[in-house]
């Protein structure tokens, strides 16, 4: 089978992107699972740290694995957002095929220091694992939100410049970089994300010279979506949209059989209703109708 690394630099030679989902549990995992197969296109599923001590590292690479050796499909695992050198090495340790390092919090110098040494931990590690880095403010939390939040780079003074992103890449290593270029995590109530800069999206992929991922893929316009993807876009993360799929599926079940207990019942609707949504995306990332 074709590495990670292949299938984005497949995705970007022919002009789609591949989807990225996060997935709190197994079901998440099935709902993404059956659309990616469905569709026979190469999928990324992604953990935060957060979902990941909720379902167990070891635990989530094997889920991951035996999906990818019993049905001899391309699915692939990244520690989404991993906000230490520890976080990543425990990772990639485990056999996840990517790695996330943000470091968007600490100090310019240290985030480069830190970022290099997950790059270096990477590249002896025996396999072909990708670092992926973080540059810019995009916000933090995949849920829904009444404002966007303070920081967040709608301006296009705040967004990921090309001369950092280039100087960054140049000084790290890494081998995906995902930039603040209006996007954010989580979605605004209402539908009102910002715009996305695809103008600085091209100018960034030109200078820095690696593939993007557009981070906050959630509350973006369909047009936007296809305009990115032609900018230099080859990787998209979904997150919120599929938590509110999965959790309005769960409740419209509970509040439709009171008398259900059979976990393998009651989480049913919720699988399909994650499906549905990466149907839909995989669709809109990879111009299929
Ligand atoms: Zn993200």
């Amino acid at each position: 089978m074709k590495s990670l690394r292949d299938y984005v630099n497949d995705a970007e030679q022919r002009g789609v992107a591949i989807g990225h989902f996060n997935i709190s549990n197994l079901e998440g995992l099935h709902g993404i699972f059956q659309a990616a197969r469905a569709l026979n296109l190469p999928v990324v599923i992604g953990t935060s740290e957060g979902e990941r001590s909720f379902i167990g590292v070891a635990e989530t690479v094997a889920l991951v694995r035996a999906l990818r050796d019993t049905y001899n499909h391309p699915i692939f695992l990244n520690a989404d957002h991993t906000y230490s050198f520890e976080g990543v090495k425990e990772a990639i340790d485990a056999g996840y095929d990517a790695v996330i390092f943000d470091g968007a919090k600490l100090s310019l110098e240290e985030n480069i220091a830190t970022t290099r040494k997950c790059v270096e931990y990477a590249r002896n590690c025996g396999r072909d694992v990708l670092v992926e880095a973080e540059l810019g403010n995009i916000g933090q939390s995949s849920k829904m939100l009444d404002v966007i939040p303070e920081g967040v780079a709608t301006d296009e003074a705040f967004m990921t410049s090309p001369e950092d992103a280039a100087s960054f890449v140049r000084q790290t290593g890494v081998d995906l970089l995902a930039p603040a270029v209006g996007n954010m995590h989580g979605m605004v109530k209402g539908g009102h994300n910002p715009k996305i800069n695809t103008e600085r999206i091209a100018a960034i992929r030109n200078a820095a010279g690696v593939p993007l991922v557009l981070h906050g893929g959630s509350g973006i316009s369909d047009e936007d979506f296809i305009s990115s993807v032609k900018a230099g876009i080859s990787t998209i993360h979904i997150n919120t949209e599929i938590r509110l799929a999965y959790r309005d599926a769960l409740v419209q079940t509970l509040a439709a059989s009171p008398d259900e207990i059979a976990p393998y019942k009651i989480l049913a609707p919720s699988v399909e209703a994650v499906a549905a949504v990466v149907m839909k995306r995989l669709k809109l990332f990879n111009g299929i109708k």
